[in-house]
Protein backbone atom coordinates (compact mmCIF):
# COMPACT_ATOMS: atom_id res chain seq x y z
CA UNK A 1 0.00 0.00 0.00
CA UNK A 2 1.46 3.35 -0.88
CA UNK A 3 2.13 6.23 1.39
CA UNK A 4 1.02 9.88 0.48
CA UNK A 5 4.58 10.58 0.38
CA UNK A 6 4.85 7.71 -2.20
CA UNK A 7 2.25 9.31 -4.00
CA UNK A 8 3.01 12.52 -3.86
CA UNK A 9 6.70 11.72 -5.23
CA UNK A 10 5.07 10.18 -8.59
CA UNK A 11 2.56 12.68 -8.95
CA UNK A 12 6.11 15.71 -9.02
CA UNK A 13 7.41 13.75 -11.94
CA UNK A 14 3.38 13.15 -14.09
CA UNK A 15 3.00 13.84 -17.41
CA UNK A 16 -0.17 12.19 -17.96
CA UNK A 17 -1.78 15.23 -19.17
CA UNK A 18 -1.17 18.17 -21.28
CA UNK A 19 -1.29 19.97 -17.80
CA UNK A 20 2.43 19.08 -17.37
CA UNK A 21 4.13 21.25 -20.07
CA UNK A 22 2.97 24.78 -18.59
CA UNK A 23 3.32 23.80 -14.85
CA UNK A 24 6.53 25.44 -12.62
CA UNK A 25 5.85 23.07 -10.03
CA UNK A 26 3.29 20.40 -9.36
CA UNK A 27 0.17 21.18 -6.81
CA UNK A 28 -0.28 18.12 -4.77
CA UNK A 29 -1.90 19.14 -1.63
CA UNK A 30 -0.80 19.85 1.93
CA UNK A 31 -2.00 19.71 5.32
CA UNK A 32 -2.46 16.92 8.33
CA UNK A 33 -2.32 13.66 6.28
CA UNK A 34 -4.95 12.15 8.92
CA UNK A 35 -7.23 15.25 8.70
CA UNK A 36 -11.08 14.51 9.85
CA UNK A 37 -11.95 17.47 6.98
CA UNK A 38 -10.49 17.77 2.94
CA UNK A 39 -10.98 20.45 0.83
CA UNK A 40 -11.50 20.17 -2.45
CA UNK A 41 -10.52 22.49 -5.06
CA UNK A 42 -10.72 23.16 -8.69
CA UNK A 43 -6.73 23.58 -10.15
CA UNK A 44 -3.79 25.89 -8.87
CA UNK A 45 -3.49 29.92 -10.03
CA UNK A 46 -0.65 31.46 -10.89
CA UNK A 47 0.35 31.51 -7.08
CA UNK A 48 -0.17 28.33 -6.08
CA UNK A 49 2.15 27.34 -9.44
CA UNK A 50 4.88 29.58 -7.85
CA UNK A 51 4.79 27.78 -4.54
CA UNK A 52 3.53 24.69 -5.08
CA UNK A 53 0.89 25.14 -2.66
CA UNK A 54 -2.80 25.19 -3.20
CA UNK A 55 -4.99 28.02 -2.09
CA UNK A 56 -2.02 30.80 -1.41
CA UNK A 57 -3.36 33.50 -3.39
CA UNK A 58 -6.40 36.19 -2.76
CA UNK A 59 -8.75 33.11 -2.55
CA UNK A 60 -6.76 31.16 -0.30
CA UNK A 61 -6.29 33.62 2.10
CA UNK A 62 -10.38 34.27 2.27
CA UNK A 63 -10.53 30.63 2.45
CA UNK A 64 -8.48 30.63 5.54
CA UNK A 65 -10.27 33.76 7.37
CA UNK A 66 -13.70 32.01 6.78
CA UNK A 67 -12.55 28.41 7.78
CA UNK A 68 -10.79 29.70 11.33
CA UNK A 69 -14.23 32.41 11.75
CA UNK A 70 -16.98 29.98 11.03
CA UNK A 71 -14.77 26.59 12.10
CA UNK A 72 -12.42 27.71 14.33
CA UNK A 73 -9.81 25.50 12.25
CA UNK A 74 -6.27 26.34 10.71
CA UNK A 75 -5.18 25.23 7.46
CA UNK A 76 -3.06 22.75 8.93
CA UNK A 77 -5.45 20.97 11.09
CA UNK A 78 -7.11 20.04 7.33
CA UNK A 79 -6.29 18.94 4.40
CA UNK A 80 -6.17 20.24 0.86
CA UNK A 81 -6.56 19.17 -2.51
CA UNK A 82 -7.17 20.25 -6.43
CA UNK A 83 -8.89 17.99 -8.86
CA UNK A 84 -5.92 18.47 -11.02
CA UNK A 85 -2.85 19.12 -9.68
CA UNK A 86 -1.29 21.10 -12.37
CA UNK A 87 -2.12 24.98 -13.62
CA UNK A 88 -4.55 25.13 -15.95
CA UNK A 89 -2.83 27.97 -18.86
CA UNK A 90 -4.13 31.55 -18.34
CA UNK A 91 -6.07 29.82 -15.46
CA UNK A 92 -9.08 28.45 -17.65
CA UNK A 93 -10.93 25.44 -16.76
CA UNK A 94 -9.81 21.94 -16.65
CA UNK A 95 -10.69 19.71 -19.48
CA UNK A 96 -12.56 16.78 -18.60
CA UNK A 97 -9.79 15.24 -19.81
CA UNK A 98 -7.40 16.42 -17.23
CA UNK A 99 -9.67 15.51 -14.43
CA UNK A 100 -9.93 11.98 -15.63
CA UNK A 101 -6.01 11.43 -15.91
CA UNK A 102 -5.49 13.43 -12.33
CA UNK A 103 -8.26 10.93 -10.64
CA UNK A 104 -5.84 8.58 -9.65
CA UNK A 105 -3.76 10.55 -7.55
CA UNK A 106 -6.67 12.58 -5.47
CA UNK A 107 -8.63 9.02 -5.16
CA UNK A 108 -5.48 7.52 -3.50
CA UNK A 109 -5.28 11.20 -1.67
CA UNK A 110 -8.63 10.63 -0.34
CA UNK A 111 -8.19 6.70 0.23
CA UNK A 112 -5.27 7.81 2.24
CA UNK A 113 -5.98 10.78 4.27
CA UNK A 114 -9.62 9.42 4.72
CA UNK A 115 -11.64 12.20 5.97
CA UNK A 116 -15.01 12.12 7.35
CA UNK A 117 -16.05 15.34 5.48
CA UNK A 118 -15.31 16.84 2.35
CA UNK A 119 -15.88 20.42 1.55
CA UNK A 120 -15.96 21.01 -2.06
CA UNK A 121 -15.12 24.72 -3.72
CA UNK A 122 -17.04 24.82 -6.87
CA UNK A 123 -18.56 23.50 -9.54
CA UNK A 124 -15.20 21.22 -10.97
CA UNK A 125 -14.48 19.84 -7.39
CA UNK A 126 -18.12 19.17 -6.35
CA UNK A 127 -18.41 16.91 -10.09
CA UNK A 128 -15.63 14.91 -9.14
CA UNK A 129 -17.03 13.90 -5.69
CA UNK A 130 -20.70 13.51 -6.68
CA UNK A 131 -20.38 12.35 -10.33
CA UNK A 132 -23.29 14.99 -11.28
CA UNK A 133 -24.07 17.63 -14.15
CA UNK A 134 -25.82 19.75 -11.73
CA UNK A 135 -24.41 23.27 -10.72
CA UNK A 136 -22.94 24.03 -7.24
CA UNK A 137 -26.09 26.53 -7.21
CA UNK A 138 -28.60 23.89 -7.15
CA UNK A 139 -26.57 21.67 -5.01
CA UNK A 140 -24.65 23.52 -1.87
CA UNK A 141 -27.16 24.02 1.31
CA UNK A 142 -26.92 20.28 1.59
CA UNK A 143 -25.40 17.27 2.47
CA UNK A 144 -24.24 14.29 0.32
CA UNK A 145 -23.10 10.66 1.43
CA UNK A 146 -20.63 9.41 -0.73
CA UNK A 147 -19.57 5.28 0.93
CA UNK A 148 -19.12 6.66 4.59
CA UNK A 149 -18.17 10.04 4.21
CA UNK A 150 -20.38 13.16 4.04
CA UNK A 151 -19.94 15.53 0.85
CA UNK A 152 -20.51 19.48 2.02
CA UNK A 153 -20.68 21.55 -1.52
CA UNK A 154 -20.01 25.23 -1.58
CA UNK A 155 -18.76 27.44 -3.70
CA UNK A 156 -15.14 28.31 -4.96
CA UNK A 157 -14.02 30.96 -2.86
CA UNK A 158 -12.61 33.37 -5.67
CA UNK A 159 -16.37 33.11 -7.26
CA UNK A 160 -17.65 34.66 -3.94
CA UNK A 161 -15.07 36.87 -4.12
CA UNK A 162 -16.58 37.72 -7.27
CA UNK A 163 -19.88 37.24 -6.34
CA UNK A 164 -20.43 39.49 -3.43
CA UNK A 165 -23.39 38.99 -0.10
CA UNK A 166 -25.47 36.09 -0.62
CA UNK A 167 -22.57 33.97 -1.77
CA UNK A 168 -20.59 35.04 0.96
CA UNK A 169 -23.52 34.24 3.65
CA UNK A 170 -24.05 31.05 1.60
CA UNK A 171 -20.46 29.56 1.72
CA UNK A 172 -20.37 30.92 5.37
CA UNK A 173 -23.20 28.96 6.31
CA UNK A 174 -22.20 25.67 4.98
CA UNK A 175 -18.77 25.57 6.31
CA UNK A 176 -20.91 25.96 9.83
CA UNK A 177 -23.03 23.01 8.09
CA UNK A 178 -19.40 21.00 8.22
CA UNK A 179 -18.21 21.76 11.39
CA UNK A 180 -21.18 20.68 12.71
CA UNK A 181 -20.97 17.06 11.18
CA UNK A 182 -17.48 17.08 12.23
CA UNK A 183 -18.64 17.40 15.67
CA UNK A 184 -21.58 14.85 15.27
CA UNK A 185 -21.46 11.19 15.68
CA UNK A 186 -20.40 9.59 12.29
CA UNK A 187 -23.87 8.92 11.14
CA UNK A 188 -24.55 8.87 6.82
CA UNK A 189 -27.52 11.23 5.81
CA UNK A 190 -30.57 9.90 3.79
CA UNK A 191 -29.32 11.27 0.25
CA UNK A 192 -31.79 14.05 -0.14
FE1 LIG B 1 -0.25 14.60 -14.15
FE2 LIG B 1 -2.37 15.63 -12.92
FE3 LIG B 1 -0.38 17.23 -13.69
FE4 LIG B 1 -1.98 16.13 -15.54
S1 LIG B 1 -2.60 17.63 -13.95
S2 LIG B 1 0.27 16.23 -15.61
S3 LIG B 1 -2.41 14.12 -14.61
S4 LIG B 1 -0.26 15.61 -12.13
Amino acid sequence: MPTLVDVEREAMSCTRCALHRGRTTVVFGVGDPHAELMFVGEGPGEQEDLEGEPFVGRSGRFLDRLVQEEMGLTRDRCYIANAVKCRPPGNRDPLPAEIEACRPFFDAQLELVDPKVIVTLGNFATKLLLSTGEGITKLRGRVYPRGRRLVVPTYHPAAVLRGGGETRAQMRADLVRAAQLLAAPTTVPAAP
